[in-house]
């Protein structure tokens, strides 16, 4: 029989305007930065301040014998795990998180990370949408299945406060927990992103990552450019020699044989699906400046490149003067540091051994390369979709949005998923989020779109009524 939702709708929307809006407005003004930013996260207090804020807030709401514990295991980022007891047997996993990314420059005079500000249905600042907005989603969505009398699975809502560096404290409270967390059936990630705002979105796959520092040493010293041109090797042709060796130029592919992998033919499907669904939005929700094109016309390969393909990003760059500083002087040596996004599907440790190879070997007129802090973390690829639950977002989203649930993949990481993955191999998987076009996670002008927020919260609360009546 199909449930009618139409209420339950409305009443998940209902506190986004007013209740979950001054609890968010009062949280992004707390600079509860990620222990990588922050070393001083556990003495300057945000971190327990909003963890406070959080815990008071959900104790308040209308969710039946619901168990809160903070957990604080030493020296360690806390946890808050919610415990709701269910209508079957079964368990859903919903997790978020409330560390945040710094400040960054670049926001609007009238916004600022730690200001939050409502503009035209989004609410601004840092940490609203990445990814506070979660706990205030998962709980809304449960409290509202119970006053509608709709069933829903045991539930544990998982909020942790080390993602934004790489969820470092993850792993430790997932051993605490294992008895209690049990083996979850349906894992509910609330902190990734959307194609569009209308219509539920689903991440099945995240590329992996890797990082490290490529240093190039030609000279002993500096020497005037109108001696040492025409002899000395030239560190900008150097390097741009050995960035070719692993990338394409004009792509930015790695072309490193242990960082290429065969995309699965589903996932060839899906990307043509979204594609569809995403039109020219695709294309528009980059900030370039006008008449820049992307590195390809055809939409279609944009999101095989950004989801699917190794890509090279140089990110910082030392040893170079300050135009002001330069003189004419050759220079000595240049360090860079490269970002590098491997496929879903990618071996890290093998790319990284591959990749680390290609640079180091047969160095340009003998100049010493020598490669540093080089780490990584795998990708993940969600497991087949499971039927029912392919159904329960389709209910869901034309039932909250009017239109069928849309698949995409990811081309940032999050570290946990494949930690997830790992521990519940057996699980189904719904990761989705407000993270959309212009959002602007990590950035200046992060916002949090209210309409989205809204939709989601009740999408979420559909997919768990129908898991629940599978
Ligand atoms: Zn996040």
């Amino acid at each position: 029989m199909k449930q009618d939702y139409q209420r339950l709708i409305s009443d998940c929307a209902a506190p986004w305007d007013g209740e979950i809006l001054e609890e968010l407005t009062a949280y992004i003004k707390i600079p509860n930065k990620s222990p990588h930013y922050d070393a001083n996260w556990e003495q300057n207090g945000y971190m327990g301040q909003a963890m406070a804020q959080i815990a008071a807030w959900c104790k308040r709401q209308a969710v039946k014998d619901m168990q809160l514990t903070v957990h604080r295991l030493p020296g360690r980022t806390p946890l808050l795990l919610l415990d709701i007891p269910g209508n079957t047997a079964e368990t859903v996993l919903l997790y978020g998180h409330i560390d945040k990314q710094p400040e960054m420059r670049g926001w609007d005079a009238d916004k600022g990370p730690w200001k939050p500000l409502v503009q035209d249905h989004k609410l601004y600042g840092r940490g609203g949408a990445d990814d506070g907005y979660a706990v205030f989603a998962a709980v809304t969505a449960i409290a509202n299945l119970q006053k509608h009398g709709l069933a829903h699975a045991r539930c544990v809502v998982l909020i942790e406060a080390s993602e934004e560096s790489g969820s470092h404290d993850l792993p430790a409270y997932l051993d605490l927990l294992a008895d209690q967390l049990g083996n979850p059936q349906l894992v509910v990630c609330l902190d990734s992103g959307c194609g569009t705002y209308d219509t539920l979105w689903s991440t099945t796959s995240l590329r992996g990552v890797m990082s490290g520092d490529l240093h190039v040493k030609i000279q002993k010293e500096g020497i005037h450019s109108g001696r040492g041109s025409g002899v000395i090797p030239s560190w900008f042709s150097v390097l741009s020699e050995i960035l070719d060796r692993v990338s394409d130029r004009q792509s930015g592919e790695v072309t490193v044989a242990a960082c290429q992998t065969t995309i699965p033919p589903a996932v060839l499907g899906q990307i043509d699906e979204a594609a569809a669904v995403l039109h020219d939005h695709f294309v528009e929700e980059f900030p370039l400046l006008p008449g820049v094109q992307p590195v390809n016309s055809d939409r279609r390969q944009l999101l095989i490149n950004q989801g699917w393909k190794p890509m090279l990003t140089v990110t910082g760059i030392d040893g170079i003067p300050p135009l002001r500083d330069a003189g004419n002087v050759t220079l000595p040596e240049v360090s860079l540091k490269l970002s590098v996004r491997i496929p879903p599907n990618c071996d890290g440790e093998k790319a990284m051994q591959g990749f680390r190879n290609a640079l180091l070997e047969n160095p340009p007129f003998g100049v010493k390369v020598s490669v540093e802090n080089f780490e990584y973390g795998s990708g993940w690829q969600a497991p087949a979709l499971a039927p029912w639950l392919r159904a329960a977002n389709d209910t869901a989203s034309l039932a909250a949005f009017g239109k069928k649930a849309a698949y995409m993949g990811e081309g940032a990481s999050i570290p946990f998923m494949a930690m997830l993955g790992r521990k519940f191999p057996q699980a189904q998987f719904l990761i989705t989020g407000v993270l959309g076009p212009k959002s602007n996670a990590h950035g200046p002008n992060e916002f949090l779109h209210l309409p989205m927020a809204k939709k989601l919260t009740a999408a979420v609360a559909i997919v768990l009524n129908e898991h629940a009546r599978r």
